[in-house]
């Protein structure tokens, strides 16, 4: 049989791992952070209709310029955004890779913060930009004076924030995004797939775009918008961003039924996040009962929880596994990952949570 590495494929590509997190379906999926509950039957209803709509000329190519999804998405931001400052592809993934696309490629590079989500080194290798792996502060924050430092240290094309950050659900001072941006000439790119999650009355990094072209603020409709079989990710940027993404696009990248389907969902935003405060109430529960069970769970602005204090992490996530429950070990040494999930499936991963760290203290 063939393997990989008997394929010219580029030497850059050689000995890398693809994106893996196990997908198994269980009881009990807490491993990715999606939103648990299905999106409420009525705005399903609506969103078939538009869809059904559009089918009927699907013969056609798609609106290439996604206008209507590009109003629909600037209406929900707010932000005296317009449709000029909006784009859009299949999850924030795609708009990622395209930012890397236009500003990075071979002979430039990205600084990120590790550990930080793993896509982003990903799509660097993809697109052959260098990944420079920065250092946080203590307790995964970073300050003004840590991004400044790096940036000028390692003189990066593009600087990548994910905040909240994905694993760590650790918030980012909008100060340090402020010190990155006026450190260089690069682009800053912030990940704001959690931002839904966030303490109300915390800024977004969508209020520092004005002013600010080389600033790309990037969102996405999987997490709290319950969307993520959609593939529907966006970002807010000066309309200069836009067009550089213009080049780099697959011509015709959104389906209609994809655009349909979002417009359609962003007509019920309201309904579509109003389980946000919920997965918040068991994102909170899940750090108390940790607490208690003698784990370390760090603070989270997100929608999932990382805590320490695991002495064998496979061990207890294969248990977990055993009884139909599924998280997410990200092999950061004593840590896993669990997402909030509906009030039932976070009481069945807290009770097997109590059940095996007292089977663990009793052997
Ligand atoms: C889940 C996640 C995304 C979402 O990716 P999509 O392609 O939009 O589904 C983006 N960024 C981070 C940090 C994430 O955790």
């Amino acid at each position: 049989m063939t393997s990989l590495d008997d394929l010219p494929i580029r030497d850059d590509l050689r000995g890398l791992s693809p994106y893996g997190a196990p997908h198994l379906h269980l009881p009990v999926e807490l491993n990715v952070n999606e939103n648990t509950h299905p999106i409420p039957e009525d705005v399903a209803r609506d969103i078939i209709e538009a869809i059904a709509r559009e089918l009927l000329t699907v013969n056609r190519y798609p609106d290439r310029e996604f206008t209507a999804l590009r109003d629909s998405l600037a209406g929900y931001l707010g932000e005296g955004l317009s449709r000029e400052n909006i784009w859009a592809a299949n999850g924030s993934n795609e708009v990622l890779q395209q930012i890397m696309q236009a500003f990075g490629g071979p002979g430039r590079s990205v600084l990120g913060f590790p550990p930080t989500y793993s896509m982003h080194s990903i799509i660097a290798a993809s697109t052959g930009t260098a990944w420079i792996a920065g250092q946080r502060d203590a307790d995964y924050l970073i300050s003004p004076a840590t991004a400044v430092e790096w940036i000028e240290r390692t003189k990066p094309d593009i600087v990548f924030f994910c905040a909240p950050n994905n694993p760590t659900g650790t918030g980012l001072g909008l100060d340090t995004i402020v010190a990155a941006y006026d450190a260089f000439d690069g682009v800053v790119v912030v990940d704001e797939a959690y931002a839904e999650f966030m303490p109300s009355g915390r800024p977004s990094a969508l209020t520092l775009l004005e002013g600010r072209p080389r600033l790309i603020v990037s969102r996405t409709m999987s997490k709290a918008f319950a969307f993520a079989g959609a593939r529907l990710g966006y970002l807010a940027a000066d309309p200069a961003v836009t067009d550089a993404l213009r080049l780099v696009r697959l011509p015709y990248h959104l389906s209609a039924l994809t655009q349909a389907a979002a417009v359609a969902a962003l007509a019920h935003a309201p309904e579509m996040l109003a389980m946000v405060d919920d997965i918040k109430a068991q994102r909170d529960r899940i750090v108390t009962v940790l607490t208690e069970l003698g784990y370390t769970p760090w603070p989270s602005e997100a929608n999932f929880v990382l805590f320490g204090g695991v002495d064998d992490p496979e061990w207890l996530w294969q248990q977990l596994l055993d009884r139909g429950i599924i998280i997410r070990n990200l092999g950061i040494p004593g840590h896993l990952r669990v997402s909030a999930g509906t009030a039932a499936e976070t009481t069945a991963f807290l009770d097997a949570m109590r059940e095996l760290t007292v089977d663990r203290m009793a052997s």
